[in-house]
Parts: C-alpha cells; sequence; structure tokens
C-alpha cells in the first residue's frame, strides 16, 4: 500500500469513528430514554477520546509527514493536495491546544449548559455571568492558543468559517445593516396600509387545529418531491430540528410540530431537506476524506436557506403546492386564497427571538450578535454590561423594547457552550443563498416556471454539481467566486429583499 494509500484509510477509519458518535448523538436527541444520559455521556466522551487519540498518535503524525513530504516534493495529484491541506490544518488546529485546556474547556461548556438553561428559565443574567466571564476568558485564551493576525475574534471565525476574518465580515455587514434598518421601518408603517387592504396579512388566519399524525403525509410528499431520498435517509421528530450524516447515503433529520399551526415543521423540513441534501449531492467514493466533506457552515445554511426561502418561502413553489395543501387541511385553508395565504407566511415582524424570525429581520438578530461577541472577545466590552448593550442594539436596530433577559440575551444556547464565532454563519447562508439563487436563475431560465409544475430536478441538480460534489475541493472564497465570479457581498440579498417585501408591502 503506497503512504497516500495508507494515509486515506486511516482517514477513513476516524470517520467510521465519528460516525459513530454522530448516530450516538441522533440517537440521544431522537429515540433514547431520559435515563440513558448519564451513559450515554460517558460512551460518547469515550469515543470522542478515541477520535483525538488516534488523530493525535505517532503513528497518525509520522504518516502525515511523509505526506508533507510528498506535497513538498510535489509529487501530489490536484485531489490529494487538497486532502493532505485540510488534513494538515485540522492537525495543526488541535495541536496548538493543549490537553489541559481542551479538558478544562469542556468540562466548563457542559457544566455552562445547564447554568445558562436555570437562569433562562428564571430570567436572571447575574445567574449565568460568572460562568460566562470565564467561558470568554477560556475562548480569548484559545485564540491565542490558534494565533491571529488581526483580532482574536478571527481566530474563533475560523473553526466555523475557514479563511474569513471580522474586517471582511464587517465589509460584508455594514452595507446589509445600512439598508435592513431603514427598509423594516418603511415596511413597519406600510404594515397599516396593508392592514386595511383587501389581502390581510394576519397570522391567525393560518392557525387552526393540525393533528401531528395529518401534518407528516404532507411534509413528506415535500421532502420527497424537493428531493429527499428516503431510501438514503430519514426523517423523525426532536426537541431542536437538526442534520446529521453518518455517509451520503444515510442521512438523518428531524423537525418538531406545533399543533395549532403547520408553519414551523413545514418551514424546519424544508430546511433540513436542504442541509440533506448537500449530504446526499456529495459522492460517495469521496466518503472519508475533506473531499467528501462541506465546505463551511456558511455554505452548508445556503443550502438549507436556499430552500428554505427563495424556493419554499415563493409563489412559484406554492402554485404547486397550495392546492395539495388545501386538501390535506381544508379548514382552514380552503377558505383562504393563495396571495393571502403566501403573503401571510411572508409577514415581516420585528420579535425577540432569533429562531422566529423572518427573511428581513433574522440578519439583524445575527448582527447584534455578532457585534456583542466580537467585542467581547476583542475585550472592548464586559460581560457584565451584556444585557444593558443588547437590549439597545434590539432597540436600535428592531425598534423593540426588551422586557426580560430570557427573551433578550439569555435566548441562545452558543455562548453557553462557548460557540464564539458561530452565529455569522447563519447570515452567511442567507447572503451566499441569495448570491446563488440568482446565478442559478441567470442558467434556468425557466426555472421558476419548473417550480410552479412541481419540478424541482434541474435545480437540485445545479446544486449538486456546482456546490456538493466539490466537497472541500473549493474554500468558501474559492467556491462562490468560482459559481458567481465575484466575492461574498451583500447586495444580492439586498436585491432580493427589497423587490419580494416591496411587493408584498407595496412600498414605492
Ligand atoms: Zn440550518
Amino acid at each position: 500500500m503506497s503512504v497516500f494509500e495508507e494515509f486515506k484509510k486511516q482517514l477513513l477509519e476516524l470517520n467510521y469513528l465519528k460516525s459513530t458518535l454522530y448516530i450516538l448523538d441522533w440517537d440521544e436527541q431522537v429515540y433514547m430514554p431520559e435515563k440513558g444520559a448519564r451513559i450515554r455521556a460517558n460512551t460518547k466522551a469515550y469515543i470522542a477520546g478515541l477520535i483525538h487519540q488516534k488523530f493525535t498518535s505517532k503513528e497518525f503524525s509520522k504518516l502525515l509527514k511523509e505526506v508533507k513530504s510528498l506535497y513538498e516534493a510535489k509529487k501530489l495529484k490536484d485531489k490529494e493536495k487538497v486532502i493532505f491541506r485540510e488534513v494538515y490544518r485540522e492537525y495543526e488546529r488541535e495541536r496548538k491546544l493543549p490537553l489541559e485546556f481542551v479538558t478544562e474547556l469542556s468540562r466548563l461548556t457542559s457544566e455552562a449548559h445547564h447554568t445558562w438553561a436555570e437562569a433562562r428559565k428564571q430570567s436572571n443574567f447575574k445567574h449565568f455571568l460568572p460562568t460566562l466571564k470565564k467561558i470568554i476568558e477560556l475562548k480569548k485564551e484559545e485564540a491565542n492558543y490558534y494565533g491571529f493576525k488581526e483580532s482574536p475574534y478571527d481566530a474563533l471565525l475560523e473553526t466555523f468559517e475557514p479563511g474569513l476574518t471580522a474586517s471582511q465580515l464587517d465589509v460584508i455587514f455594514e452595507p446589509l445593516k445600512q439598508f435592513l434598518i431603514p427598509f423594516l421601518k418603511q415596511i413597519s408603517r406600510a404594515s397599516l396600509r396593508v392592514k386595511k387592504s383587501k389581502v390581510k396579512i394576519n397570522p391567525k388566519i393560518i392557525q387552526g387545529k393540525f393533528p401531528i399524525e395529518q401534518q407528516k403525509p404532507f411534509l413528506e410528499l415535500v421532502a420527497k418531491q424537493i428531493g429527499f431520498d428516503y431510501q438514503k435517509g430519514r426523517l423523525d421528530t426532536s426537541t431542536h430540528p437538526f442534520t446529521t450524516q453518518f455517509h451520503p447515503e444515510d442521512v438523518r433529520i428531524t423537525t418538531r410540530f406545533d399543533e395549532q399551526t403547520i408553519t414551523p415543521a413545514l418551514g424546519g423540513t424544508i430546511h433540513e431537506v436542504g442541509h440533506a441534501l448537500y449530504e446526499m449531492g456529495i459522492p460517495v467514493e469521496n466518503f472519508g476524506s475533506p473531499l467528501g466533506e462541506s465546505v463551511s457552515l456558511g455554505i452548508h445554511e445556503s443550502q438549507s436557506r436556499i430552500w428554505e426561502n427563495q424556493v419554499g418561502k415563493s409563489r412559484h413553489f406554492w402554485k404547486y403546492f397550495y392546492p395539495k395543501l388545501q386538501k390535506q387541511f381544508p379548514k382552514p385553508f380552503k377558505k383562504i386564497k393563495m396571495e393571502e395565504f403566501y403573503k401571510t407566511i411572508n409577514m415581516v415582524k420585528p420579535s425577540f427571538i432569533r429562531v422566529e424570525a423572518d427573511e428581513v429581520t433574522y440578519n439583524l438578530h445575527i448582527i447584534i450578535r455578532y457585534e456583542l461577541e466580537r467585542d467581547l472577545i476583542e475585550g472592548k466590552i464586559k460581560a457584565e454590561d451584556l444585557p444593558k448593550l443588547w437590549n439597545q442594539k434590539v432597540k436600535d436596530y428592531l425598534g423593540i423594547e426588551i422586557k426580560n433577559d430570557a427573551d433578550g440575551v439569555l435566548q441562545d444556547v452558543h455562548w453557553s457552550g462557548g460557540m464564539f464565532g458561530y452565529f455569522p454563519t447563519y447570515s452567511l447562508g442567507n447572503l451566499y443563498a441569495a448570491q446563488i439563487f440568482m446565478c442559478v436563475k441567470n442558467v434556468i431560465p425557466h426555472l421558476t416556471k419548473e417550480f410552479e409544475s412541481g419540478d424541482f430536478s434541474s435545480f437540485g441538480e445545479w446544486l449538486k454539481r456546482n456546490i456538493h460534489m466539490h466537497g472541500k475541493y473549493y474554500s468558501a472564497a474559492e467556491l462562490i467566486e468560482h459559481i458567481s465570479e465575484e466575492p461574498l457581498n451583500s447586495q444580492y440579498f439586498i436585491d432580493y429583499i427589497k423587490e419580494k417585501y416591496s411587493d408584498i408591502y407595496r412600498l414605492d
């Protein structure tokens, strides 16, 4: 066996272990009985330890060195170079963190989850503050271990969106913010006019009785139609919807239900199907190497958002599916015209809670979190001032007053898990989605007509060929340039929002 073949074999074995960990995690969130928690935590910790041991073993590092010399001697083929580059990057990063540090951070964050949940229940930020301060200190330390050029935040961002820096993010987010804040005000003023018009926007009209057993067949119909392959995947229920993949031929997604309305399960399912299609679109033969892995969290999120919003919240999509929805739920939909339904599912209303936010306000939620966490890590603000700063930003950007910390600074789980640098990827996903969608529309002129007849195959194929298939061959920045011939920017998203919502709210 050649050195490179041996290297690939070791990577494949590492992936078998990772798949084992993922399936344990999936089962924990979907099927595990309550009392299984303790043994499951121990089992997962053991497997995670095995992965770490194998990855940092003398044997593996010797092999990696040998591949490195092949790389330096220019003896690797194109794709082999990518495999080496990505594995080496991960290896170098992992090596930089001392074992005691990793153990301390993981101990602190698993405790912190409990403290955060309690604090949120009591809506008491002070209860979480001492733990949060420790986490921030450790994350600053982590950034120092990794090293950075401009901002310590860059080192943390690298975990989720490799190659992107805070100063690049500022260039992308600033025009978005400058557009969204006044645009939202314009919509709020127009809402009053729309309320009096013939086509009302009132979320209550689409509420009613939606038994889970009747929602499921409709969701399955939608999932199948847009390309989810039930022979390679499952759709289950969990408290927080998520996607996990063991292999391109075994992808699991989950959704959650609300018996008063179908929209959360519907939007959630389409979103997760988007993630799943990415994983299913990766060539099977690349499993076990970086060529079989997604580019970044931002690109992954673009695939869920493009299906959820650009497709699943469009008139074209509903032209096909609305009669089917009316048939499945004559009450309340038989009496509601499609146009009214379309406007209602796209209603814009500033709210406290990010996960429920519409397309216009969503990115403002993310920008608030990004600005705060960047300033925390850069030491420009103090953790004790967070509630005050949070509430002020929500007021300035979204125009609403936060009444309690549970709806404010305590609402998201991420910081308790030490996930600083994660939030921006949600917005990046929206921006990538808009830029990608514009390109697909240019190359497939009848795209929306196809949607109207329930044909989503050429769209799915395009995403597969231009994004999914490549794995980590391109970096996120290279991929978007490759697709759209320009770097990521917020203009496509701004144009998309302006066009869609000027129509819905009849703005001039
Ligand atoms: Zn997602």
